[in-house]
């Protein structure tokens, strides 16, 4: 399932921190990340629906078309890779 990084469920349903949002947050704009992707509980790793793309994002960020869905989807990758490179990036560096 693709996420579009609204972070409703990281704001509402957090294992972590329920009924608070959680303070593993990380929001750059519009979107919403994890800052311990590699190392989030369980419950984080199976949220799943049985759709392609999650409908929650989909209805909480009111996508007006395909193409802007796709965008969504690029950009968020996107912007995970370059943070990814970024991370890998300062550790060499030490
Ligand atoms: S640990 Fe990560 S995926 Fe899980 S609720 Fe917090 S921010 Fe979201
Ligand atoms: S798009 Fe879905 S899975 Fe991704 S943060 Fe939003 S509610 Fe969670």
């Amino acid at each position: 399932m693709y996420c579009l990084h609204c972070g409703d469920c990281c704001k509402r349903m957090s294992p972590i921190s329920a009924p608070e949002p959680c303070p593993h947050l990380i929001e750059r704009g519009t979107f919403v990340f994890c800052g311990i992707y590699d190392r989030r509980p369980e419950k984080c790793r199976k949220h799943e629906f049985p759709a392609r793309v999650c409908p929650v994002g989909s209805s909480m960020l009111d996508l007006p078309t395909t193409d802007a869905l796709h965008k969504r989807i690029d950009d968020g990758f996107e912007m995970i890779t370059n943070d990814s490179n970024h991370r890998a990036e300062e550790s060499q560096e030490r």
